[in-house]
């Protein structure tokens, strides 16, 4: 008879995703296929709804707050766990990465300079965030690109296309995942929410397995009572819309494109 050991899970290899963070200090490998996130109650604040919402199978289950060597974190989920050497990449979502109130308080401070406004908004344009409505942080490949640069569409094919190391199978397996977009407009929270800087998390590995989360709720916050959002509407200031599902959707249409070439 096999005995089969409750700490056998212990034992997994253990990926370094550490390396691959974008601010590798703000994270902690934690216990039981878990990882720290240092705290941000913003982001305390929305994992808790998002326990509670639709979007739940789509963003890392999350554990409340912990503390480590006097400082506190966000405890969720390590979304690489179930994965054998993961590529990954960060898509980041939206038309703008700011918040309104970031605009209107850099507008406030005398300290900064008077065109710092106009500064955030310029900086969009550099990246594929004000022309398509996201733009890749990081993705797993050979090709060296700048990523702030990566503005058009033939670019960013590129990118995905190295990315699945040129393999159409995992492409068409994340294409799986063009009903996220249904999924986020059925969502309640989605819907009160101003979403910015929020990122999708690809992930495969050579097993042919793959999926999508949704991560990084730092800058994702509450609408004043009443308010929603279309996520698809052009930003004008006062409206608050982030173009998320703008963006989703030019995402997608990119990945439709790749397959039927
Ligand atoms: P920024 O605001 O600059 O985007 P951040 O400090 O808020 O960075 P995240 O964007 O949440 O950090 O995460 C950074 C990277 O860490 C992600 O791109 C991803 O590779 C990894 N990561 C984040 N959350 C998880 C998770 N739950 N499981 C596995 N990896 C994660
Ligand atoms: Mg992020
Ligand atoms: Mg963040």
């Amino acid at each position: 008879m096999v005995h089969w050991s409750p700490f056998v899970v212990s034992f997994k290899k253990r990926y370094p995703w550490v390396q691959l963070a974008g601010h590798a200090g703000n994270f902690q490998a934690g216990e039981y296929g878990r990882l720290l996130k240092r705290y941000c109650e913003c982001e305390q604040q929305c994992l808790q709804k998002l326990m509670q919402d639709t979007l739940r199978p789509y963003v890392p289950g999350y554990y409340g707050v912990v503390k480590k060597d006097e400082q506190d974190y966000n405890l969720m989920d390590d979304l690489l766990a179930d994965f054998d050497s993961p590529s990954i990449m960060d898509c980041k979502m939206g038309s703008r990465t700011y918040l309104e109130e970031e605009l209107i308080k850099a507008r406030e401070r005398p300290r900064l300079r008077k065109d710092h406004p106009r500064y955030m908004q310029w900086r969009e344009t550099l990246s594929s965030t004000a022309t398509l409505g996201f733009r890749i942080e990081k993705a797993d490949g050979t090709c060296s690109t700048n990523f702030k640069k990566t503005k058009q569409r033939e670019q960013v094919m590129e990118v995905l296309k190295d990315f699945v190391d040129g393999n159409t199978h995992i492409l068409g397996t994340y294409h799986v995942w063009r009903s996220l977009g249904s999924v986020l407009e059925q969502s309640h929270f989605f819907r009160m929410h101003e979403v910015v800087g929020s990122s999708l998390l690809f992930v495969h590995d050579a097993s042919g397995k793959s999926r999508v989360w949704m991560i990084d709720f730092g800058k994702t916050v509450p609408l004043p009572d009443q308010q929603t959002l279309d996520h698809r509407s052009p930003w004008v200031e006062g409206n608050r819309e982030d173009g998320y599902l703008w963006g989703l959707d030019n995402l997608i249409d990119i990945f439709s494109c790749m397959l039927s070439q």
